[in-house]
């Protein structure tokens, strides 16, 4: 590997571009409302777009100017990270050892397990292990010309007190993201699991499956909220009626409302906007019921600042973006979405194929990429001629580059700050700077916590993406031209 070839002579005189690019200056000014995420134009029913001009074309060729912030050290880190990680046996033992007995008691073998991975997979894919370590990242990043969603790592909380204590590192997430350049941190990331209790959840969403199977199905609990299903949404995962919430489970749902509330009102006073992750379809509806309702509550103007994520895996995906779109328009709420692709694709398969159902994931990876990229095309046109705000969360070139060019086409780029592009920390650094090269606004995902916390939650995401760390591909064979092209320089 290239790491074992350079010298460190040659390594010492490699040369790379440490200067910063010029910060936007309609993005210094901090603001209170709208937040700094979106237009800080005043609000006016149509968005201002950009000259075509503005934005230039998605650009892989120069890989002098794409990798031009990166140094040579995180270059060969990167690539040797990278193919780490392609390799599946080595994803296989990491996983196998990371969830072993052997991690659960304080002995030397675990102490050495948690330093070898905290020197090489957490470095690459963590932000740090705690929010201020996070926030430095992001100054890193930001002279890139890059942003940071910060993700304090959490895994699900299966209680009032785990949910709590998850709350105090959401709110301290808030703060810290504050005390940082205005716009640097595009948005707070939240998992509702980890603030309201996964059985909830589950009991939540059964209920409100019942209630789409049948309409008079009284839901005394249940506020304002936006199309959760569509008339494609298996409702496979509740068989029987279920009971009421009890009592405790009542005041558990007001535990839980009042903890959402609480980081909601905090980002609205930091002027931060908050987008909820999806996780598995058996606890997706009470996920996007609490981010609808909220959303109701806080979205204004032409801003969202409570942003939901709608997994184009799904089969009912594109219906149930219209749908959701369409009555926030009719309420006159600014909405705002996430678009991925899912990282539960092999659960969810298993879930329906045990109970007897069809998939609810589209047949092929085709169909997906397609849903994809109607969906992007529909929101891109929609925040092209009104409120809202979407996230195009994807590794995939191709996605990237049909997103840029239609944004190009509607005359959307940097200056409307009403779309994000958006990479995991550690992943697809190529489409990341070209995307902000070509004139985007490009953030990272950036999970952080300390090592036992958050590599669980890597590692699961890995297990999830084994085809995306496989297609890192491009990104490496990208990187190892520069590293060449590096050391020729030094050496001629
Ligand atoms: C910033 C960011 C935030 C994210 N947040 C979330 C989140 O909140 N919730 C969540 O679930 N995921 C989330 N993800 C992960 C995401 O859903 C994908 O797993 C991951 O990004 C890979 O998809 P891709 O768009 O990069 O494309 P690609 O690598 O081109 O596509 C891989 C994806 O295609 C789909 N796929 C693969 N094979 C098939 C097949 N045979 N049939 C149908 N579909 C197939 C799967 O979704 C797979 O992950 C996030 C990713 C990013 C970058």
């Amino acid at each position: 590997m290239a790491t074992r070839v350079i010298p460190p002579r040659i390594l010492r005189k490699l040369r790379y571009n440490t200067a910063t690019k010029p910060f936007q200056p309609s993005l210094s000014t901090p603001t209170l409302s709208p937040p700094c995420y979106l237009d800080q134009k005043p609000p006016s029913t149509t968005t201002t777009l950009l000259p075509p001009t503005a934005v230039a074309d998605l650009n892989f060729h120069d890989v002098e100017k794409l990798f031009s912030y990166v140094s040579t050290t995180k270059l060969l880190r990167s690539t040797a990270v990278l193919h780490a990680t392609a390799i599946e046996p080595m994803v296989d033992f990491g996983t196998w050892i990371m969830r072993s007995e052997l991690m659960q008691t304080n002995n030397p073998l675990r102490n050495l397990a948690l330093s070898a991975t905290r020197a090489t997979f957490y470095d690459h894919f963590c932000a740090g292990e705690d929010a201020t370590t996070a926030g430095q990242s992001i100054g890193v990043l930001n002279e890139a010309g890059l942003r940071g969603m910060l993700v304090y790592g959490v895994e699900d909380a299966m209680d009032n007190e785990a949910c709590d204590r998850n709350l105090k590192g959401f709110l301290h997430t808030v703060d810290v993201s504050r005390s940082l350049p205005p716009s640097s941190v595009s948005f707070v990331i939240v998992k509702i699991t980890a603030i309201c209790p996964m059985s909830l959840l589950e009991r939540l969403s059964d209920l409100l499956r019942w209630q789409k199977k049948d309409p008079s199905f009284d839901l005394p609990w249940k506020q304002d909220s936006l199309p959760i299903f569509s008339e494609l949404t298996p409702l496979y995962h509740t068989r029987k009626r279920p009971e009421p919430l009890t009592l405790e489970e009542e005041s558990d749902l007001e535990l839980a409302n009042k903890r959402f509330l609480e980081l909601c009102q905090k980002c609205v006073q930091a002027n931060i906007p908050l987008l909820v992750d999806a996780e598995h379809t058996s606890v997706q509806p009470a996920i996007d019921y609490f981010t609808y309702s909220s959303a109701i509550l806080h979205n204004k103007g032409e801003n969202p600042i409570v942003f939901g994520t709608i997994q184009t895996y799904l089969k009912d995906a594109k219906e149930r973006l219209i749908l959701a779109s369409k009555a926030a328009d009719k309420m006159g709420i600014p909405m705002g979405f996430k678009l991925v692709r899912g990282a539960y694709m092999s659960s969810e398969r298993k879930l329906a194929a045990e109970l007897g159902y069809a998939s609810p994931i589209h047949k092929t990876i085709k169909d997906t990429h397609k849903c994809f990229n109607d969906c992007s095309s529909f929101m891109l046109e929609k925040i092209a001629n009104g409120p809202g705000g979407v996230v195009l969360a994807t590794h995939n070139v191709e996605s990237g580059k049909l997103a840029a060019a239609k944004a190009h086409e509607l005359g959307i780029g940097k200056v409307n700050h009403k779309l994000e592009f958006a990479q995991l920390y550690g992943m697809s650094e190529a489409l990341s700077f070209g995307l902000s090269n070509a004139g985007f606004q490009v953030s990272k995902y950036m999970p952080f916590g300390p090592v036992e916390t958050v590599m669980p939650y890597l590692l699961r995401r890995a297990e999830e993406n084994r085809g995306v760390l496989a297609a890192s591909g491009f990104d490496r064979q990208l990187m190892r031209k520069e590293l060449v092209r590096r050391v020729k320089a030094a050496v001629f």
